[in-house]
């Protein structure tokens, strides 16, 4: 364990627990005792943004970086996963949360990962979008995001609607499983060209880099041309990821109207929706999504 003057590394459960049982009486009626801001590190603006909220709304607050190789497939980027925790710390620090929580992989699964328990959430909501692409990403997150509240055991916790899917299940799992905790979604943080800001960006070429805005520029365009009624909505995502995916960089998964609460996909417009993509850009997988309210 290391320590800062205002914000302690811990990286142990036992450690954590105490910790938490020393601040169990500490919640005044107005604010949550302690929040959780749950992260892979490699942290941006995007996260900070989560950070300094909960900061502002919580009494005590806890972030985790954790990279977690449940949620990776055997093909995907777990182990060059940029990881800067010296700059991570030195931004929690500044932000002011209390507690960085940074366990080895060893702390979580001491069996490994995959002889696990795991928690599954509705297929309806793991197997569509992202799912498709990922078989078993979400029962990875849902599984860690679960063993984290239970360690740290917050009052609320705070999720970017970057990974808006992500936030969908992580709200059904804590209604589903009863969980004392608050969900709280926080809108996306995007670059001044309208990039979402992600810690995958940091692998884009500087040809691809200038390329990426045109994911936020299709979810826009649908958004416009969609409420405009000149196209049918299918119409409009044909026309808009047919576009995207002539672009050379640009190989599109998915792209997607839904219901911003169950994801069904929609077939005719209607508000409020969820207009969700997910497209490699050379190497690079990067997912957007703006909700039209
Ligand atoms: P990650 O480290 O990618 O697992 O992200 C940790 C948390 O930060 C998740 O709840 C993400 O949704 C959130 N997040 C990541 N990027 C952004 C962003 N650009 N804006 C808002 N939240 C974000």
């Amino acid at each position: 364990m290391i320590s800062s003057t205002e914000t302690r590394v811990i990286e142990n459960i036992a450690d954590i627990r105490v910790w938490r049982e020393s601040v169990r009486s500490a919640g005044g009626a107005d604010k949550p005792s302690v929040g959780f801001v749950p992260t892979m590190g490699a942290l941006h603006e995007g996260h900070m943004t989560l950070v300094r909220k909960a900061v502002r709304e919580c009494r005590h607050v806890v972030v985790s970086v954790f990279v977690n190789p449940m949620q990776f497939g055997p093909n995907e980027d777990f182990e060059r996963y940029p990881r800067s925790f010296e700059k991570d710390l030195q931004l929690i620090r500044e932000a002011g949360a209390k507690i960085l929580f940074h366990p080895p992989v060893s702390q979580l699964y001491s069996d490994g990962h995959a002889s696990s328990t795991k928690v599954i959430a509705p297929p309806e909501l793991t197997e569509r979008l992202c799912g498709q692409f990922r078989p078993g990403h979400f029962t990875g997150v849902t599984t860690v995001v679960l063993k984290l509240f239970s360690i740290a055991q917050p009052d609320a916790a705070y999720f970017g609607e970057k990974d808006y899917q992500q936030l969908t299940i992580i709200k059904r799992m804590a209604r589903d499983l009863d969980l004392p905790v608050d969900v709280v979604g926080v809108p996306t943080v995007r670059e001044i060209d309208g990039l979402a800001m992600s810690s995958r960006n940091a692998y884009l070429t500087s040809t691809e880099r200038k390329r990426a805005s045109e994911l936020y520029k299709t979810l826009c365009f649908v958004r416009e041309e969609s409420l405009s009624g000149r196209r049918t909505l299918e119409d409009v995502l044909k026309v808009a990821g047919d576009r995207l995916n002539k672009m050379p960089e640009f190989s599109l998964q998915y792209l997607e109207a839904c219901d911003p609460n169950s994801l069904k996909p929609l077939e005719t417009t209607q508000t409020p929706m969820v207009i969700l993509v997910a497209a490699k850009l050379g190497s690079v997988r990067l997912i957007d999504n703006l909700l039209v309210t």
